[in-house]
């Protein structure tokens, strides 16, 4: 089997009538076997739909979704079975501890005891320590990491990250990052779901944009990155210039650092040209360099609402 998830023509509408939203407008992708797979879009991109279908949770309007070979119509419980998915929010039993969480949850998806890894789990996301803690004394980084640990207790296939790092502190997101990797290189399947576009493009080996409800790229990471044409200059003024120069506007920004960047093209463009351009504006230049396009640069060309709910690289803490 080459892909863990195969979905053909999927489609959503929420309510009926005037007021229906149709969240999902056939989608149509696969998510090859072994890979780490990124779900990028804005907000109301139709995400957690997608997400909340492949995890059972929503029920979809048409179309066709296969997790690990099981349709999940025909073989509902089967397609569960391969699927684990850490939600968003902290929902956790107060009253249970983690060891008991995972058992718990082991055994609602039949796991037999003697094939149950609760603690080696725990020990992975490095709550074995917090073992018989109750859940609510647990910091919410462990909670999460508690999340993850239960997303688990079915040793499924595929594993299903939404939004992980979301108010999340940079610690937790490496630890979190490097536990996702060893998964990964155990042979587990990883789909997420992020707003850090730099998270994605370093995490993912495959990403699928999408937007109103519709995927509008789904590439490797580098061939999504390499269809962009555009490059940008940067030159650094020997002196600060205060404001882009008027022969300048419509193609200069300036940066907050003081440098003025030129985006152009990177195969028709003349960046030599640009550069005299600026010195004939009167900008004596100090220095010069130019940046490759980044995934921030792809879902701005790619997405209709630009940038809406998306934050690039900086921790929002
Ligand atoms: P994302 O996760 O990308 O932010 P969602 O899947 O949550 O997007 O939402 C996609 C669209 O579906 C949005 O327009 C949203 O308002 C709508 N939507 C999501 N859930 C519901 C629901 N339970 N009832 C009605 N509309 C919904």
């Amino acid at each position: 089997m080459t892909d863990a998830i195969e979905v053909r023509d999927l489609r959503k509408t929420y309510g009926r009538g005037p007021r229906a939203t149709e969240a999902l407008k056939g989608v149509s992708l696969d998510v090859p076997t072994g890979s780490i797979f990124g779900l990028l879009g804005p907000n109301g991109a139709g995400k957690s739909t997608f997400i909340n279908i492949l995890a059972g949770l929503v029920v979809k309007t048409s179309g066709s979704v296969r997790i690990w070979g099981f349709d999940i119509d025909r073989n509902p419980r089967m397609a569960r079975a391969s699927i684990g998915v850490v939600p968003q929010e902290l929902n956790l039993d107060a009253f249970f501890t983690p060891l008991e969480s995972l058992e718990s949850q082991a055994g609602l998806y039949g796991v037999p005891k003697r094939e149950r890894r609760s603690m080696e789990i725990l020990e992975a996301v490095g709550l074995a320590d917090k073992a018989h803690a109750y859940a609510r004394s647990l910091s919410g980084g462990m909670k999460r990491r508690l999340l993850v640990a239960k997303a688990l207790a079915h040793h499924p296939a595929v594993l299903v990250l939404d939004e992980p790092t979301a108010g999340v502190d940079i610690e937790l997101r490496r630890t979190l990052w490097a536990y996702v990797r060893r998964l990964n290189a155990s042979g587990v399947t990883i789909i997420l779901t992020t707003h850090y576009l730099e998270e994605a493009q370093e995490m993912c080996d495959r990403i699928a944009i999408i937007d109103q409800g519709a995927v509008v790229a789904c590439d490797a990471t580098s061939a999504l990155i390499g269809s962009l044409d555009s490059k940008t200059l940067i030159i650094r003024p020997a002196e600060p210039v205060p404001e882009v120069p008027a022969s300048l506007r419509g193609l200069a920004t300036l940066r907050a650092d003081g440098g003025l960047a030129l985006r152009y093209s990177r195969l028709a463009g003349d960046p030599i040209g640009l550069i005299e351009q600026v010195r004939a504006a009167g900008v004596i230049v100090r220095d010069v360099a130019t940046e490759e396009p980044d995934l921030e640069d792809v879902f701005l060309a790619l997405t209709s609402r630009h940038g809406g709910g998306v934050t690039r690289g900086r921790d929002p803490l």
